[in-house]
C-alpha cells in the first residue's frame, strides 16, 4: 500500500475548491450542501431506511471535505431513534489537511460541531483504516486513507448504501470501472442501495454489469438526471472460506432497553479481558469478567508502567499497519477516556526510539525516505532527540508524538467502569461446557454463569478453554526494574526505546527493562533480572544509567507470544470440521470449491499479545466485538486473515502435518 499524497485544495474566484490535479470541483457549484442531501440522502431513501435497524452501514466513495459524512451525521441525529448504531465507511485516496477541512465546512455553522468532534479525533494523514468512534460511540467511522481499488479488496462489511462521489468520470475514470462496481456487488447486503450525481452512460452500463439494478432520477440543481440503483443479485464471497465470518450474534444494540440483552462471559481480567469487557458493554452486551485474583490485571498487565508506541519497519509490511493502525486507535481511546476518568494513569508525553545500533540506524534512513506525516514520526539527530527529550542523548531516533507511558492496572480499572460490566473478581473459572445453545462456565467456589457467547482471554492459560485449536504459544519471561528519580534524570519527558524501554519518573522512580527470557517458567522475582536491566541501560544509555542508585525489582510475569508475533483475535475453528473439510488443501484444490469455515458456536479467544497488548489491545477487541456482532471490521481482509485463530491450523494442513 501507497503512503498518502493529501488533497491540493484550489479555490475559484467565487470562492468554490476544487482538485487541479483532477480539474474538478468537488461539489456543485450551485449549493454542496443541498446537493448532497438530495443526491446521496434521498437517492438512497434515509433516513427511512435505517429506522428500526441495529445497525446500518454506508459506504463512500471519496470522503473529500467530509461533508456528506456530516450531512448524514446530523440527519442520523435527528431521525434515528437513538437505537441505530450508524457504520460509514469512507474511502479517500487524497485527504485533506485538518486546517482545510474545517475552513471549508465554517461554511455551515450547523455542521461544525460535528466536524470539530470528528478533527478532535483526526488521524494524521497516513495510508491505512483508521476506526474512530464519534457520537458516544454510536457512529463508527472508518476512514480508509488509500486508493478505492486497494480500499474494496481490504474492506470485510455487508454495506446497505453507497455514496459514490468520485470526480466526474470523465476525470477520473478509475473510480467508475466495471472491475470497480463488481467489488461494489461483493460487498452490497441484499437490498443494497447506491446513488450518484452523474449519469454517465459508462456508469450505469457498468453497474449494471455488476448485478445492480439502475433508476434514472432527476438530477440536482442544473443536472438533467442523476442515477440510483439497488442490489439484488447473488452476493460473490471473496473472503477465503477458512476465514469466513461466523454467523452473526444479534439483539446486541440494546443500549436503552434491558430486554433481550445478550450476555457474554470473559475469562480473565488483563488488559485483553477488559478491553473485550468494554468494547461489548458499549455495544449493549451485559458482560461478567471472571478474573481469579482478587485484582484485575495482576499477570502480564501488572506492570507499573508501559509505554504505548508502533513498531515500524524498514519496508512498509503488515506488521507496520498492524502496529501503526492500533496505536493510532489506542491514542484515540486513551483521550476519549481520560476525559471521562481523569483518574486515569496515563501520560502522552511522546515516545523516542533510539538509534542505538546499526539495525535501528539502518531502519531510520529507510523511513527518512518514506515521508510520513509529523504528527505520527518525526526522524530526530541526537540533538533534536536530546531537546526532545530533555536530556542528552548519544543517538537520533524516532520520535512518536502521540506515544507515551501508560499504568496497565490504571486502564483495566478505568475500562470496567461501565454499567453493563460485573467484575467478578476472585473467580477462577474451572471449566466451561455448551448445552442448549449456551454456554455454562463453571467457576471454583462460586454459581456457574450462562452466557451467550464465551471470551477466552485469560493468557498463559488460554490453552484449557481452547481445546484441540491449533494455537502456539511460547511463554517468555519478563521483568522490569525500577530506580529512583535522581536530579538529572527528572529531566526525561519522554519514554526512551532501545533493547527494551525507560520511563520518565512515574511517581517518583523510572520504569525500565524488560528482560526477554525464553524457556522461564517462573514468574518471581529475581535479583539476577534486575541485574541484567541494569547492564542493558549501561550498555545503551550509560549516562542516564550510572545516575540511578539501588535498582529494585518492579515486576514479573510470563507473557504469550505467537510464532508470528500477531496475537489471536476471533473465533476458535472446529478443528475436526477444518481436518475434514480443508484436507484437499495440500493438493492444491482451488479456493471456490471449499465450504466455509465451521467454529464452535459463541467461543472466541483474545490472546497472544507479548509485551505489546497496551497499545494493540484496544482495537483488536474492537474487532472482536465487530465479529460477534456482525459489524464492519475495523481491520482490512489482510489484517484480519493474519490475526485469525486459524491461521497455523490451516497452515498445517497445507504442509499436510
Ligand atoms: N464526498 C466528498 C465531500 O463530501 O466533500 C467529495 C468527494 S470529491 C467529488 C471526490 C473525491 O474522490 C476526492 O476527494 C478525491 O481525492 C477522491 N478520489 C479520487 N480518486 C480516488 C481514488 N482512486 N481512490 C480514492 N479516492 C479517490
Amino acid at each position: 500500500m501507497q503512503e498518502i499524497t493529501p488533497a491540493k485544495p484550489g479555490q475559484d474566484d467565487d470562492g468554490k475548491i476544487y482538485a487541479a490535479d483532477f480539474k474538478d470541483y468537488y461539489h456543485s457549484k450551485l449549493n454542496a450542501e443541498a446537493e448532497s442531501r438530495y443526491v446521496f440522502l434521498q437517492g438512497n431513501r434515509l433516513p427511512e431506511r435505517w429506522m428500526g435497524r441495529e445497525n446500518f452501514v454506508i459506504a463512500e466513495l471519496g470522503f473529500g471535505t467530509g461533508l456528506n459524512f456530516f450531512v448524514t451525521w446530523q440527519e442520523w441525529q435527528k431521525n434515528n431513534q437513538n437505537s441505530v448504531c450508524l457504520h460509514y465507511i469512507a474511502i479517500e485516496k487524497h485527504p485533506f489537511q485538518a486546517e482545510d477541512l474545517r475552513v471549508f465546512i465554517e461554511q455551515w455553522p450547523e455542521l461544525l460541531p460535528y466536524a470539530d468532534e470528528l478533527l478532535e479525533q483526526y488521524p494524521p494523514l497516513l495510508a491505512g483504516m483508521h476506526r474512530l468512534e464519534l457520537a458516544g460511540g454510536r457512529i463508527a467511522l472508518t476512514l480508509c486513507f488509500m486508493d478505492v481499488s486497494t480500499a474494496l479488496d481490504e474492506i470485510v462489511a455487508q454495506v446497505d448504501c453507497w455514496y459514490l462521489d468520485g470526480f466526474a468520470p470523465a476525470a477520473n475514470p478509475d473510480m467508475w470501472s466495471e472491475q470497480l462496481m463488481l467489488k461494489l456487488a461483493a460487498l452490497s447486503q441484499s437490498g443494497a442501495t447506491l446513488a450518484t450525481f452523474t449519469a454517465a452512460g459508462v456508469v450505469r452500463r457498468n453497474l449494471q454489469a455488476a448485478g445492480f439494478t439502475v433508476m434514472k432520477r432527476k438530477g440536482f440543481g442544473r443536472k438533467r438526471e442523476m442515477l440510483t440503483a439497488v442490489f439484488n443479485a447473488a452476493q460473490v464471497k471473496t473472503l477465503q472460506p477458512w476465514f469466513s465470518l461466523p454467523g452473526r450474534i444479534s439483539g446486541t444494540n440494546t443500549v436503552n432497553s434491558e430486554a433481550g440483552q445478550r450476555h457474554a462471559v470473559v475469562i480473565g481480567g488483563g488488559i485483553a479481558g477488559c478491553q473485550t469487557a468494554r468494547a461489548l458493554a458499549e455495544r449493549g452486551w451485559r458482560v461478567s469478567l471472571a478474573e481469579r485474583h482478587a485484582k484485575l490485571a495482576q499477570e502480564a498487565s501488572g506492570n507499573r508502567a508501559g509505554v504505548i508506541s508502533p513498531k515500524m519497519t524498514a519496508e512498509p509490511g503488515w506488521g507496520e499497519w498492524f502496529y501503526r493502525q492500533a496505536f493510532l486507535f489506542a491514542h484515540r481511546q486513551l483521550r476519549r477516556l481520560k476525559r471521562e476518568y481523569d483518574d486515569l494513569d496515563w501520560s502522552p508525553c511522546g515516545a523516542l526510539q533510539l538509534n542505538h545500533n546499526e539495525r535501528e540506524s539502518s531502519r531510520w534512513q529507510a523511513l527518512a525516505m518514506r515521508n510520513l506525516p509529523d504528527a505520527f514520526i518525526q526522524l530526530l539527530d541526537a540533538e533534536q532527540a536530546g531537546a526532545v527529550a530533555g536530556v542528552p542523548l548519544p543517538f537520533g531516533g524516532s520520535y512518536f508524538p502521540a506515544g507515551g507511558w501508560l499504568s496497565p492496572q490504571s486502564l483495566c480499572d478505568v475500562l470496567v467502569r461501565h454499567k453493563n460490566i460485573e467484575v467478578l473478581t476472585g473467580t477462577a473459572v474451572s471449566e466451561i461446557s455448551r448445552d442448549n445453545q449456551q454456554w455454562r462456565v463453571s467457576c471454583e467456589g462460586a454459581e456457574t454463569l450462562t452466557a451467550d457467547v464465551v471470551v477466552i482471554a485469560n493468557g498463559r492459560d488460554v490453552v484449557r478453554f481452547a481445546g484441540e485449536a491449533m494455537l502456539p504459544f511460547t511463554p517468555v519471561r519478563g521483568q522490569t526494574s525500577s530506580a529512583a528519580v535522581t536530579p538529572v534524570t527528572v529531566g526525561l519527558k519522554v519514554t526512551l526505546g532501545h533493547e527494551g524501554y525507560l520511563t520518565p519518573a512515574v511517581g517518583g522512580r523510572h520504569i525500565f527493562g524488560a528482560t526477554f527470557e525464553r524457556d522461564s517458567p517462573d514468574a518471581s522475582l529475581s535479583a539476577q533480572s534486575d541485574q541484567q536491566n541494569r547492564q542493558q541501560l549501561a550498555l545503551h544509555l550509560p549516562e542516564l544509567a550510572e545516575q540511578f542508585g539501588q535498582v529494585e525489582s518492579s515486576h514479573a510475569a510470563i507473557r504469550m507470544t505467537t510464532p508470528d508475533r500477531f496475537p489471536y483475535v476471533g473465533c476458535i475453528p472446529d478443528v475436526d470440521y477444518y481436518l475434514s473439510a480443508y484436507a484437499d488443501l495440500r493438493h492444491g484444490k482451488l479456493q471456490q470449491f471449499y465450504p466455509e469455515a465451521a467454529y464452535i458456536p459463541g467461543l472466541y479467544i483474545m490472546a497472544g499479545f507479548g509485551s505489546r497488548g497496551l497499545t494493540t489491545s484496544g482495537l483488536c477487541a474492537a474487532l472482536l466485538a465487530a465479529l460477534i456482532g456482525g459489524e464492519p471490521l475495523p481491520f482490512g481482509k489482510s489484517l484480519y486473515y493474519q490475526l485469525h485463530p486459524s491461521r497455523f491450523l490451516i497452515r498445517r494442513i497445507r504442509q499436510n502435518r
